[in-house]
């Protein structure tokens, strides 16, 4: 039988973050959407409690640092660091997506590094808070496309990287910034491999921050990589360029971060709809689960629609995170779960303003800002024609060339 609750050993993680995403996030939701840039810094005191989570536990914990694929062992099916990480994600998000992304030691870098990196660099880098840097100015949605380069300066046995990054969340904040670079643009995406660049490296010079609609609270940076030296054991994963292997190695990290940014888009929804429904009762609006919807009024028809909405997008989510903790193979389900959970996000967000009138536009509540916080779910990590793109490739048996 599939049991569809959280899992009993997940319970207090599930319940720490939602006191967090309650007691901490929420009360500073607006000061830190109001003062962009400025380091939210409540956050350090919480990034220390979730390390506690992560650390000495294989449960994993509530940050984007958990998501290492390990082996089962034992051959059964299990939850594990990849479902308390979205989990956890979930209630965070329901309380602010921009003072996640700025969680200290919970970056994208950070997934990158627990799902590619080899035990040694997995030791070495540990502690540390990662970005994660491939949007180039010319390379967004064809990250294939990137034009910064790695050469091997064999006489130091360094790599000397050279190129432009921009959008990179935490950038300024983050101790370290994972960067994706070609060894040789000629051979195509066998080449692109990752680096970790120490951010107090004078090689990477942050060149501006950038103003945004939403998720004020956290960072966006942009670097100029100039001559750039790194030491040839930060290169993760394997040195080797395969042809064979395509793209593997690197987009790897995607498998276990898509359902990440689909949970954060579960949260905000969550969040939206809560708020909607307590509004609209108080309005004298009942959602009733035992009529048809099409018998209610107008308002609670819809609130309906978005809630089977809302939980067709969590469903597909942990489906992704399950998979993934269980070593199976899941670009599709990850690109499902993100294309519909971040979907989703936007169309409710936007429909619970709506459906709150001057309330939902307001800056006494929070709905206003969860609006704009939304767009970014639909966008990162792959925009909703991305996932769509990699959905329609994987089910037609296509390869990238084939289908574009
Ligand atoms: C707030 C924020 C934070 C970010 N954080 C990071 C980060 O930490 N690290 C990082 O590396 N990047 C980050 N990004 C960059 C983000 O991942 C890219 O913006 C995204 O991949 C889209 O790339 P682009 O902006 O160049 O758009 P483009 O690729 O130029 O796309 C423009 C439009 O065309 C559509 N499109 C493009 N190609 C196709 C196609 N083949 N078929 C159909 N439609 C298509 C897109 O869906 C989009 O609607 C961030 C961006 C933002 C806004």
């Amino acid at each position: 039988m599939i049991n569809l609750e959280i899992p009993k050993k997940f319970v207090p993680l599930v319940g720490q973050a939602h006191q967090v995403a309650e007691e901490v996030f929420r009360p500073i939701s607006r000061k830190y959407d109001q003062e962009e840039h400025a380091y939210p810094k409540e956050l350090d005191m919480l990034a220390a409690l979730i390390d506690g989570m992560n650390d000495g536990s294989d449960l994993g914990g509530a940050g984007a640092a958990g998501v290492r694929r390990t082996d089962n062992g034992d051959g059964g099916v299990r939850n594990g660091s990849n479902m308390s990480t979205v989990l956890g994600i979930i209630e965070l998000c329901w309380g602010d997506v921009g003072l996640l992304l700025s969680m200290p030691r919970q970056g994208l870098g950070n997934s990158a590094i627990a799902s590619v990196a080899n035990d040694e660099q997995l030791e070495r880098f540990r502690g540390k808070w990662a970005a994660m840097a491939i949007t180039e100015p010319e390379a967004g949605s064809d990250s294939a496309a990137i034009r910064t380069t790695a050469v091997l300066d064999e006489a130091t046995g360094e790599y000397v990287l050279n190129g432009e990054k921009i959008y990179v969340t935490s950038g300024e904040r983050a101790d370290l910034v994972v960067v994706w670079a070609t060894l040789d643009r000629s051979v195509g995406r066998a080449a692109i491999k990752s680096f970790v660049v120490e951010r107090s490296n004078p090689g990477l010079k942050l060149d501006r921050l950038e103003h945004k609609l939403g998720i004020r609270a956290s960072d966006t940076a942009a670097f100029i990589l100039d001559d750039c030296r790194v030491p040839r054991e930060n290169l993760l994963g394997s040195p080797e360029v395969d042809t064979s292997k395509g793209f593997g190695g690197v987009m790897q990290t995607f498998d276990n971060t898509r359902p990440l940014g689909a949970g954060m888009a579960v949260g905000l929804t969550r969040a939206c709809l809560e708020l909607t429904e307590r509004l609209l009762r108080e309005a004298g609006v009942e959602v009733d689960y035992d009529r048809p919807p099409a018998s209610q009024s107008a308002a609670a028809a819809e609130y309906l629609a978005m809630e089977a909405d809302f939980e067709a997008a969590r469903l597909l989510t942990l489906e992704a995170a399950w998979m993934a903790d269980n070593s199976k193979p899941n670009s599709l389900q990850a690109s499902m779960a993100k294309a519909k959970a971040g979907r989703t996000c936007v169309d409710v967000a936007l429909r619970c303003v709506r459906l709150c009138g001057s309330l939902g536009y307001g800056e006494e509540l929070l709905l206003e800002k969860w609006a704009r916080d939304a767009k970014i779910l639909d966008l990162f990590e792959g925009t909703q024609q991305i996932q769509l793109l990699i959905i329609a490739r994987q089910l037609l048996g296509k390869s990238s060339a084939e289908l574009k």
